[in-house]
C-alpha cells in the first residue's frame, strides 16, 4: 500500500500543515473534516453538526491555521471551549496541527490559573487563543480591546456551553469582536437556543452534517467498554484474557497506535502485527495471510489499511479508538460475522466520547450493551478454562505413552504423582498467575471507578473564569478524601496512585474510590475507617520518584 496522503494533500492545506498532519500519523480526513475544510478554507461561516471523535478539533483547527497570517503578531483566530480540559486539548492540538509553522503561537485561557500571564501570552502575539467563555470575559472586563484583531470565531461544543450556562458570556463575547470576522459553529446537537444564536451571529452559514442511514448488523454481538483513555492497552490486555477468539482485529487510529499496541500484545505472547498505510504492499499481504493461517491471531489496523481485509477466521473486532461515524463502525465491524458466522464486536469508549456511542446505537438500531472488565475471578476462570482444553486431549493416551516415566521419575526424585504433575503445571504454565491473588497483583490497573456514560470526565467542570472555584466530585459513602500534590504535570495517572496504594498499603482494590488527577494534585478517595494508620504506613511511599505524601483533604 503507498502512503495515503493523498486525502489530506487533496484539500489544499498548506504543506506545511499537511505535513503535520502526516507526521501526527493520520491517513486520511475523515468524514467532518472532508466536509468542513473547503467551507472553512473558503472563508464561509458554518454549523457543522459532530460529537467528540468525528475528528471535528482537526475539522477547523486545520483551515484556521491555514487562514491565519503567521506574520501578525496579534490574535487572529479565538476558539471557544465549554471546559478547560477540552481547552486544553483544543491548543495541544493547534500546537501539533502548526509544529510547522514557524511563529504561530497558542495560548489557552482558563479559569483556575493566574490572568497575568494569560494576557501577556496574548498581547505577544498569540495568533491562537482558545478560551473557555468564563475566563476570556474576566479578560474582557480589564481590557475589552483585547479581542480587536480577531477574525476567526469557533464554538466548540457550543450546546455544552449554553448548557453549562455561558449564554451571556456569550453574547459578551460576540460584542468585543470585529463584526466582519468568520464564525464556526460545531454542536452535536442544534436545539433552538443554538439556532438562534447561528440566526443572530452567523453571516449564511454553510451547514455540515454528517449524514448517516440507518444500517442493519446482524450476526455480530456488540458490547462497549468505558475507559480513560490512557488505560486502553491495559483494558485490552484483560478483555483478551476472557474473550474465546480466533482471529481478532483492533483498529485504532493512527499508524503509530498500530505499532505500539501491536508491541504491547507481542510482549504479552499474542502472535500480533500492525496493518498501516506505511506498510508496503508485499509486507501487507504478508500479514494477512499470516492472519488467514493462523500463524498470526491479531492485526492491528486503521481503517485505511484494513480496507478490503475480507478473513473468515476473524471472529472479534475490537473498536479500540471510536471510528469518526457510524458508517465506519458498521464498516469495522463487518470485517467479523463473516459466512454467516457469529461475531463479537467491542467498543471502547472514553467518557467525552459517550454521544458518539448514543449515535452509533441510534443508526444501527441497536443497543450496544456496555460490558465491565473481567474481575481476577473471571480472568482465573478464563486461564484455567484455557489449560483445561490444552490438556484434556493428551490425558487420554498419555498414560500409556508416559505413564512408566512418571513411575520412573517420582521414584528416582521420591515424590508423589501430584508433586510431580504439580512441577510439570508449573514448568508448562511457564509462571503464570494462576491463582486469585497471584492475578490481583499482576492484573493491569484500572481503577474500579471506571467512568461511567453518565459522569463528566475525569473532574471535567465548566470554567467559570474566577467567579467560581472548581468543586471536586461528591464524596462516597464512608470514604474520605486525600490529596496529594503530585499531579499530571509531575507525570501521574491514576494508575500509578491505584498502584502505590494498593501495594504499600495493603489494601483490596474495592476499598479505594475515586481517584481524580489534576494537573498540579491529585484527590484519593480511601476508607475513613482506619485513615489515618493507613496515612501512616504510606508516610515514605514514593511514585514516579516523588513524594506521595498523601494528606487529609478538608474541603472548605
Ligand atoms: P475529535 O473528534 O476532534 O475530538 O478527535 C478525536 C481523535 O481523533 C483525536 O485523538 C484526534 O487526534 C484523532 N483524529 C482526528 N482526525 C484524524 C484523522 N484524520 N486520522 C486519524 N486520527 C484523527
Amino acid at each position: 500500500m503507498t502512503q495515503e496522503i493523498g486525502g489530506f494533500a487533496a484539500l489544499e492545506l498548506h504543506p506545511n500543515i499537511v505535513a503535520a498532519v502526516v507526521a501526527t500519523g493520520y491517513e486520511e480526513p475523515s468524514a467532518i473534516q472532508q466536509q468542513s475544510i473547503p467551507i472553512i478554507l473558503a472563508g464561509h461561516d458554518m454549523i457543522g453538526q459532530a460529537q467528540t471523535g468525528t475528528g471535528k478539533t482537526a475539522a477547523f483547527a486545520l483551515p484556521i491555521l491555514n487562514r491565519i497570517d503567521p506574520s501578525k503578531r496579534e490574535p487572529q483566530a479565538l476558539i471557544l471551549a465549554p471546559t478547560r480540559e477540552l481547552a486544553l486539548q483544543v491548543a495541544t492540538a493547534f500546537e501539533t496541527y502548526a509544529k510547522q509553522m514557524p511563529g504561530v503561537t497558542v495560548v489557552a485561557v482558563y479559569g483556575g490559573a493566574p490572568m497575568g500571564p494569560q494576557l501577556k501570552a496574548i498581547r505577544n502575539g498569540a495568533q491562537i487563543v482558545v478560551a473557555t467563555p468564563g475566563r476570556l470575559c474576566d479578560h474582557l472586563r480589564r481590557d475589552e480591546k483585547v479581542l480587536n484583531t480577531v477574525n476567526h470565531l469557533v464554538l466548540d461544543e457550543a450546546d455544552e456551553m449554553l448548557k453549562l450556562g455561558f449564554m451571556d458570556d456569550l453574547e459578551v463575547i460576540f460584542k468585543a469582536l470585529p463584526e466582519t470576522r468568520q464564525t464556526v459553529l460545531f454542536s452535536a446537537t442544534l436545539p433552538q437556543s443554538i439556532r438562534a444564536i447561528a440566526e443572530r451571529h452567523l453571516k449564511d452559514p454553510k451547514h455540515v452534517k454528517i449524514q448517516s442511514k440507518t444500517q442493519t448488523v446482524t450476526a455480530i454481538e456488540q458490547a462497549h467498554l468505558m475507559v480513560h483513555a490512557d488505560q486502553k492497552t491495559s483494558a485490552v490486555l484483560s478483555l483478551l484474557e476472557v474473550e474465546d477468539f480466533d482471529a481478532l482485529i483492533m483498529f485504532v487510529r493512527t499508524k503509530q497506535a498500530t505499532l505500539d499496541l501491536a508491541s504491547a500484545l507481542d510482549a504479552k505472547g499474542y502472535k500480533a502485527a500492525a496493518l498501516n498505510g506505511d506498510i508496503a504492499q508485499n509486507q501487507r499481504e504478508r500479514v494477512i495471510d499470516s492472519l488467514k493461517d493462523g500463524r498470526l491471531d491479531i492485526v492491528v489496523a486503521t481503517d485505511v489499511a484494513a480496507r478490503g481485509l475480507d478473513v473468515p477466521r476473524i471472529t472479534h473486532v475490537f473498536n479500540v479508538d471510536m471510528p469518526y461515524d457510524p458508517e465506519s463502525y458498521v464498516h469495522r465491524i463487518g470485517r467479523t460475522g463473516r459466512a454467516g458466522r457469529e461475531g463479537r464486536a467491542l467498543l471502547l469508549v472514553t467518557p467525552r466520547e459517550r454521544r458518539m456511542l448514543q449515535v452509533i446505537e441510534r443508526v444501527t438500531g441497536q443497543k450496544v450493551a456496555e460490558v465491565r472488565l473481567p474481575d481476577a475471578q473471571a480472568v482465573l476462570d478464563a486461564r484455567i478454562k484455557k489449560l483445561t482444553n490444552s490438556l484434556s486431549p493428551l490425558v487420554a493416551d498419555a498414560e500409556a505413552t508416559h505413564g512408566d516415566l512418571l513411575d520412573r521419575l517420582t521414584a528416582d526424585i521420591g515424590c508423589t504423582p501430584r508433586a510431580l504433575a504439580a512441577a510439570l503445571l508449573r514448568k508448562a504454565t511457564n509462571g503464570q498467575a494462576l491463582n486469585l491473588a497471584a492475578i490481583e497483583k499482576e492484573r493491569p490497573l484500572v481503577p474500579n471507578s471506571a467512568p461511567r456514560g453518565d459522569r463528566p470526565d475525569r473532574g471535567e467542570r465548566p470554567d467559570r473564569g474566577d467567579r467560581e472555584r472548581r468543586a471536586p466530585m461528591p464524596l462516597g459513602e464512608g470514604r474520605a478524601r486525600c490529596r496529594t500534590a503530585l499531579g499530571a504535570r509531575d507525570g501521574i495517572a491514576a494508575k500509578n496512585l491505584l498502584g502505590a496504594i494498593l501495594n504499600e498499603g495493603g489494601l483490596a482494590r474495592e476499598a479505594i474510590g475515586r481517584i481524580q488527577v489534576r494537573d498540579s494534585f491529585s484527590l484519593v478517595e480511601l476508607p475513613e475507617d482506619g485513615l489515618d494508620k493507613l496515612l501512616t504506613k504510606l508516610k515514605d511511599t514514593r511514585v514516579a520518584g516523588k513524594q506521595l505524601k498523601l494528606r487529609r483533604y478538608r474541603e472548605d
